[in-house]
């Protein structure tokens, strides 16, 4: 069905991490494809949208994807809310290898732990990947991308918050962070602070003339600066020391409704605040399971009774603890699921007002949009793995969809590609930069 080699399409996953597609579907006789359309960050409605409105590319891209695997069964993970959303994927799945998944409403749903478990009755072993218990995990973008067969050279995302217009759109890589924001209406950005990705687990802009739409850009949100979410966010890391071991009475909410310990990973994010108070990360003796957190935030920004920052230690333990070389398949046995588990998942309703974003929880419909781009600014390196090669100089014309940059060889990587027409303005160390003629 395609012209290219995937490898040649330079698409990667675009739920966040950004692994190579092409090397996740060399997987072979695997059980389950399981895609990943849970979007639990909440605010984010990107991939709901794509199902809804790019129906036939997905599937076409998911038949591709269980052809290559060999899997014996696909299945859409969309949360049981969706009804009509369900009702019409339901219409549309002409093939028998593939189903529907209906998901809870709960935070972090999208978790690849979480929802392979959930798929599949499995669990992924310690330091293990959905692979070595049959299954791939692959996101809505991804696959419509791969059915479209083109280059990656468009990106989809939700732009929300405090802006008069919430919508998704698609918009060519390599766009400024302001451009994009611009879409939803937004022009003046005085007095409000930008999220690159969810509010759980996104990323403060530091400047949205400079930061850009990448391909794994999710979500941009706007909140305003003096926000609880967004101070929070903005709170450097010596402050949370600082708090973590002044405050903590140890009563292990955090660890109770860390979603990863529901599953039976040995992660204690109590044990992490414990270390902040008596000793220093990097000895050997001190919560070093916090190797096994997601960072996904639910005990600083919703458990802990006292706004106390167990992720943050957790993150500065895991940091710690790899530095000197902990592995996660250092641990013998294997996980088993909390008898607790049901009583203790924690729905998005209650996130929400708990992370008092319910003003902002607003639609963001799928929006097609007019938008002359005179530059773009393509990073090297927006997957996991080595930085494409450049294979243009400053002054070359390109073509939009033109490969533009190289997996280095026998390296993990992705190819690039341009995302407008134009000339070459910059070749850096870390991006290039091509302007409209
Ligand atoms: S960080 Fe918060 S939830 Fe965790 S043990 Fe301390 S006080 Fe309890
Ligand atoms: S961020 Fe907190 S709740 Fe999430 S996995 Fe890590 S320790 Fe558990």
């Amino acid at each position: 069905m395609r012209e290219r080699p995937i490898e040649e399409l330079g698409i990667v996953g675009c739920g966040g991490a950004g692994f190579p597609t092409h090397v996740k579907l060399a997987a072979r006789n695997i059980d389950f494809l399981i895609v990943n359309g849970a979007e639990c960050e909440p605010l984010l409605h990107k991939d709901k949208e794509l199902l809804k409105h790019h129906t036939a590319d997905f599937l076409k891209g998911l038949r591709a994807a269980l052809d290559l695997t060999q899997a014996k069964q696909g299945l859409i993970g969309v949360k049981k809310k969706y009804g009509t959303l369900l009702d019409h994927l339901g219409k549309a799945i002409d093939d028998p290898r593939i189903k529907l998944l209906p998901l809870g409403d709960f935070y972090p749903a999208g978790d690849e732990y979480e929802l392979v478990y959930e798929a599949s009755g499995r669990l992924i072993p310690f330091g293990g990947i959905p692979l070595n218990i049959g299954c791939v995990v692959s996101n809505v973008e991804t696959l419509l991308l791969l059915g479209r067969g083109q280059p990656m050279i468009t990106k989809s995302l939700t732009v929300t918050g405090k802006v008069p217009h919430p919508l998704t759109v698609e918009v060519p890589v390599g766009i400024t962070m302001r451009e994009a924001l611009s879409l939803a209406g937004l022009r003046d950005l005085a007095g409000l602070t930008v999220i690159d990705g969810g509010p759980m687990m996104g990323r403060l802009v530091d400047d949205v003339d400079r930061q850009v739409v990448t391909k794994t850009c999710g979500g941009l949100i706007a909140l305003p600066s003096d926000h609880p979410l967004t101070r929070r966010m903005g709170r450097p890391q010596k402050d949370n020391s600082r708090i973590a071991r002044s405050a903590c009475d140890q009563c292990t909410d955090c660890t109770e409704l860390c979603p990863r310990a529901l599953l039976g990973y040995p992660i204690k994010p109590h044990k992490a605040m414990r270390t902040a108070q008596l000793a220093a990360f990097n000895d050997q003796n001190y919560s070093v399971e916090s190797v096994f957190c997601s960072e996904c935030g639910l005990c600083s920004l919703f458990s802990c009774p006292e706004d106390l920052p167990p992720r943050e230690m957790a993150m500065a333990a895991k940091k710690a603890h790899l530095a000197r070389g902990v592995k996660l398949t250092d641990w013998q046995g294997a996980p088993a699921v909390h008898p607790m588990r049901p009583a203790r998942r924690v729905s998005i309703d209650r996130l929400l007002k708990k992370i008092g974003l319910l003003d902002y929880d607003r639609k963001a419909p799928l929006t097609p949009v007019e938008l002359r781009v005179e530059r773009v600014r393509l990073p090297l390196k927006m997957h996991i793995g080595a930085p494409s090669l450049p294979l243009v100089k400053p002054g070359d014309r390109v073509q939009a969809g033109q490969k533009i940059g190289a997996i280095p060889e026998k390296k993990l990587g992705a190819t690039l590609h341009a995302s407008i027409s134009g000339r070459v303005s910059d070749v850096s160390a870390d991006a290039i930069t091509i302007v409209r003629e």
